[in-house]
């Protein structure tokens, strides 16, 4: 059994990606420049947006947090979004989720130009991505992929069950791993929560991939001999022995699975630090036009 250590993956990335754009800057070419619309303060919403633009700072890229009282009316936080979508010199927005009640966060997320949406959350990018076309692709999503490729993990002809349909993981997660790429070409089975018998259906999965949100909802029961596992999952539970008060748990019951697979990833550490490099890394694309002119 190996564990996959994406945190020492995206260490790896980071620092091409920090080489790559001192290269831009000393030949004066532009920055990248990443901007987070923070609407309220929600702990977790808080961590992750701090994390990306702490990212920013270290791979010099430019970072914008713009945030927003709770009580920003759906009209105003649109307009705030064209705003990004008008300046020339931001290359990438994202708005961080959840948003209060009283805002779709779909009509949100169609605001942002698609050129600008380095989530890959906008129907145009996620069209484009089933159609194999260019596109930004979600960062988590991605973060996998980029894992199972630098272990040389196979995935062509094999059974793929992915648990969770959610529109920024697990759907296009599914895609993905049909697609006919070099990561990809597998027997895809999407499953949600009315799927019968998840057990036995997992358990025929040659990749395993949980993105469910239900801390430790996989046990040994759900995993193949030799499966591969890439556990999504991360929930807070409260944790008293925590500075905090919490600690991050998976949707993989880690020591049982463990020892039945070939590859598992850990959580904390595992496609958590993948996704914000992979934001990144479509930041990057965005600066040099490569997926939109
Ligand atoms: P979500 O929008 O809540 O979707 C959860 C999906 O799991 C839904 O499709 C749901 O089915 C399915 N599900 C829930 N309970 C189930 C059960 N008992 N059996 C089978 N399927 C079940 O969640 P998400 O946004 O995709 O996130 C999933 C997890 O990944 C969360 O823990 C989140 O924090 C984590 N996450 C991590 C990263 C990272 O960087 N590591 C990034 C994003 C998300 P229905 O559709 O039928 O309701």
């Amino acid at each position: 059994m190996q564990i996959i250590d994406g945190k020492a993956v995206a260490d790896e990335i980071k620092k091409e990606i920090a080489l790559e754009v001192a290269e831009i800057k000393a030949s004066g070419g532009k920055t990248p420049h990443l901007v987070a619309i923070l609407v309220g303060n929600n702990g977790a919403s808080e961590t992750y947006v701090a994390n990306k633009v702490k990212s920013c700072q270290e791979l010099g890229f430019n970072s914008t947090l713009l945030r927003f009282d709770p009580s920003i009316t759906e009209a105003e936080l649109l307009a705030e979004v064209q705003k990004v979508n008008d300046n020339d010199d931001m290359d990438g927005l994202i708005v961080q989720l959840p948003l209060p009640d009283h805002i779709n966060p779909d009509k949100v997320m169609e605001t942002i130009a698609p050129s600008k949406d380095v989530d890959g959350f906008h129907p145009i990018n996620i069209g484009r991505m089933a159609k194999g076309l260019p596109a930004y692709i979600s960062a988590t999503p991605q973060g996998v992929l980029d894992l199972l490729a630098y272990y040389n993990i196979e995935t062509s002809g094999k059974h793929c069950v992915v648990v969770g349909r959610s529109q920024i993981v697990g759907l296009p997660m599914s895609i993905l791993m049909q697609r006919n790429t070099k990561i990809g070409n597998c027997t895809v089975t999407l499953t949600h929560s009315k799927t019968k018998d998840l057990p036995a259906v997992c358990a025929s999965a040659d990749i395993l991939i949980a993105a469910l949100g239900r801390a430790e909802f996989i046990t040994a029961e759900y995993v193949k001999e030799g499966a591969v596992v890439i556990d999504v999952g991360l929930t807070r539970v409260e944790d008293p022995t925590k500075k905090s008060g919490f600690a991050l748990k998976g949707d993989v019951k880690f020591d049982e699975v463990a020892p039945k697979c070939s590859f598992i990833t850990p959580v904390p550490k595992g496609v958590g630090p993948m996704t914000i490099v992979s934001l990144m890394k479509n930041t990057l694309l965005s600066a040099k036009k490569v997926i939109y002119q």
